[in-house]
């Protein structure tokens, strides 16, 4: 179904400028149009990083383990894009 990057070391944190920490830049994406987020995704900006006293209180949380849980059950569609077995991003070919 999906090799999450996230989960195999290809892709960093993302820390938006609006204070919220995502899994991948990708997921970042709907900090600014939150019209168009995934209630999956959503469900991870429960804190903003200035809220909590360290990073592991918000990727060890009970809202992110239950996303990486279902990463491989039912992964949102951004997910389903940008990681599905096979796809690979070239855009970094270019440079
Ligand atoms: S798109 Fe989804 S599966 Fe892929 S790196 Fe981002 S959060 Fe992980």
């Amino acid at each position: 179904m999906i090799d999450p990057k996230c989960l195999n070391g290809q892709m960093e944190y993302f820390f938006s400028a609006e204070d919220y920490l995502l899994p991948c830049c990708w997921c970042g994406e709907f900090v600014a149009k939150p019209e168009f987020n995934d209630p999956k995704i959503q469900s991870l900006m429960m804190n903003k990083l200035s809220e909590v006293a360290s990073v592991e209180q918000i990727v060890e949380s009970k809202e992110w383990r239950e996303f990486y849980k279902n990463l491989f059950i039912d992964p949102p569609q951004l997910c389903r894009d940008f990681c599905a077995k096979g796809y690979t991003n070239k855009i970094r070919e270019k440079y």
